[in-house]
This record gives C-alpha cells, structure tokens and sequence, in this order.
C-alpha cells in the first residue's frame, strides 16, 4: 500500500442497486446526469481493483497517479450495450471509461484483451 492509496466501497447491501444479478436502476454520470446504461443491462460483481481518483492532488508527486481500491462493478461483455460512453486511450492492456458528454471519469475500465468492460458502482449514480 503506497500513501496515496484510498479506500472507497459500496455498502455490502447490495440490494438497493442489484435484481436477478443486473443493474436494477439507470446507471447515469455522476456529474452531468449522462445515461450511461439502461436498466438490467450490466451484471453485478464484487471484485476489487484499483482506479486512478477521478480528481488527482494537485500537489502530488510530478507523474505520480493517485489510485484508490473500489469494490464492486458492473461487468458489461458488449460495449455497444452501453447508451453513452467514453475510452481514454489505452495504458498497458486496459483503458479508461469516462462519460461521454463531460469526459468525467475514469467510471471504469475496459480490457483490450477480452473486450469486456467494467463500471464502478462507487463512481457513477443510480436511479
Ligand atoms: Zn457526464
């Protein structure tokens, strides 16, 4: 664990966001209100993984990428599933998703490799 390593989980208490394992709201951007997946579209997962803040220190260390742990995402196979999305371009075998209208983000990642992508619960709104 470095210093500039965060935590952020969503409540074990999954229920408010999760039926039959999908999506049970809208999941839209934070920030501008973005549709970004329609209902049951997304399965839930509870895997943790790292993700660069989506607002980084001004004062941290030249080149430095402050990340924090979120658990639980949304696994999405198909990324034309998504309504609204964006890609940062790619670092290492993954890239950044982030909100289509107001580049928001990263809200998630997407595996080059697999194709698959992933939205973090903790980053994006439900409703
Ligand atoms: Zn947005």
């Amino acid at each position: 664990m470095s210093e500039t390593e965060a935590s952020s989980a969503v409540s074990e208490d999954t229920t408010k966001y999760v039926e039959e394992g999908k999506n049970k709201l809208i999941v839209k951007c934070k920030f501008c209100g973005s549709k970004i997946l329609e209902k049951k579209t997304a399965t839930y997962i509870s895997q943790e993984k790292e993700l660069p803040l989506m607002q980084q220190d001004v004062n941290r260390k030249e080149g430095e990428i402050q990340k924090e742990m979120i658990k639980g995402y949304f696994h999405v196979e198909n990324m034309y599933t998504f309504e609204n999305i964006g890609f940062t371009h790619q670092v290492d075998t993954y890239k950044y998703l982030t909100c289509a209208d107001c580049d928001a983000g990263p809200v998630g990642y997407f595996e080059t490799d697999s194709k698959h992508s992933y939205v973090a619960l903790s980053r994006v709104v439900q409703c």
